[in-house]
């Protein structure tokens, strides 16, 4: 971002997408809203289609229009996309194309997913309190390279119908997003685990010994240590807390940030953020949940936290802590949606959102740790 952004109106290019994509999202531009306020800074907010009502519009699921206006944004706040309506239409024009798209415009190469165990759920989780108090960790995961971007085929071997798919990684992929990680790590507890598999992949031996070099050169201020990715995924569930920064591939991110994300009991707690390339990206983790959307019970928090994430790299941290706050504090009022009321009636998005917005407004102090 440049300095001529932060001292004129913030530009957020807002994409609803589908399902509770729109319900979700509108709740954290509320927020945004006043927290932008509270920080004296001006914030202008536009809608673009996307996804499938983009499909239904335009036969598309990222228009020309809501490209450009991604790229000319200071960020990007996105809801979920999908559903059944579009499960049957040709790859190309599904609403999850979409995505990889958006991805691909923003040149976005780095997914940030915290996974922070706030104290009023820990007996949402699967696994014991004990075990998921206090865990507070980051996945920082490559989105643009490794094995879903490699070369891939579908060829007769010896006779036989067989496929596969190239994981590749060149140093300068790597070295970009291990100083993510480090760089994260500088904010937060100071302790990276790179994941590999160094002991089977020859890209994976690679990646370690990119790793290393870095943090030996750059880095030494903080903790490296190596660690495989079937016993990381052990570790995760085993003890959870003992983890501040995952670096991971593209692949092992992806399944080792959904395991982090399944400690906090809902997938409607998790925020993201993908950073790196010309415009960030802040969503929710989860999907467009077809099975609620349109019953205004859907959990806003992940796309609040997306927000806050937002706010952190728009030059705000102090009141990104707050909103931080401000949802861990409305969560011990209890004011929970379905999905973490745990067997109780829930509170409606609105309701959820409007707690957050309350606390945001009238004063929690700063939380002086801001995460990621
Ligand atoms: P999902 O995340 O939409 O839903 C999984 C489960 O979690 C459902 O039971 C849902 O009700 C619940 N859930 C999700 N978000 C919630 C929230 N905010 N509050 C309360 N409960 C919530 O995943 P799915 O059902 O596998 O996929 C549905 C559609 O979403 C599919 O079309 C899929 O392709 C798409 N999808 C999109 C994204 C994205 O836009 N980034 C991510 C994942 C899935």
């Amino acid at each position: 971002m440049n300095s001529e952004e932060y001292q004129g109106v913030f530009k957020v290019a807002v994409l609803n997408g589908d399902g509770v994509g729109p319900e979700v999202t509108a709740q954290a531009r509320r927020v945004l809203d006043v927290a932008f306020a509270l920080a004296e800074r001006d914030v202008a907010f536009r809608e673009y289609p996307f996804g499938g009502s983009a499909i239904e519009e335009y036969g598309v699921p990222f228009p020309d229009a809501t490209r450009v206006g991604c790229l000319e944004a200071s960020a990007v706040l996105l809801g979920a996309v999908g559903g059944p309506r579009w499960d049957e239409v040709p790859p190309e024009v599904r609403p999850e194309r979409g995505l990889l798209q958006l991805r691909q415009a923003a040149g976005t190469f780095a997914n940030l997913r915290p996974a922070v165990q706030f104290e009023a759920l820990v007996g949402s989780s699967t696994l014991k309190p004990d075990v998921v108090r206090g865990v507070d960790l980051l996945v920082v995961r490559e989105l643009t390279g490794g094995v879903y971007f490699g070369p891939s085929r579908r060829y007769e071997l010896d006779g036989v119908e067989t496929a596969e798919n190239v994981m590749r990684y060149s140093e300068n992929e790597i070295i970009r997003i291990a100083r993510v990680a480090f760089e994260a790590a500088q904010r937060r507890r100071g302790r990276v685990v790179s994941v590999d598999k160094a002991n089977v992949l020859e890209v994976s031996r690679f990646w370690r010994e990119v790793v290393t070099a870095l943090h030996s050169a750059e880095y030494r201020d903080v903790n490296l240590t190596h660690a495989y990715v079937d016993s990381t995924a052990m570790m995760l569930v085993r003890d959870p807390a003992s983890f501040d920064v995952i670096l991971a591939p593209n692949m092992f991110g992806d399944i080792l940030s959904d395991i982090a994300g399944a400690l906090q009991g809902s997938l409607g707690m998790l925020p993201s953020a993908s950073v790196g390339g010309r415009v960030p990206i802040y969503e929710p983790v989860h999907g467009s949940a077809p099975d609620i959307a349109g019953t205004g019970r859907a959990n806003p928090c992940g796309a609040i936290l997306s927000a806050a994430m937002l706010l952190e790299d728009a030059g705000i941290p102090r009141i990104a802590g707050r909103v931080r706050l401000a949802v861990a504090k409305a969560l011990s009022d209890g004011f929970l949606t379905d999905d973490i009321a745990r067997g109780a009636s829930g509170v409606s998005t609105r309701g959820a959102a409007d707690r957050i917005i309350h606390h945001l407004r009238h004063g929690v102090v700063a939380d002086p740790v801001t995460r990621p």
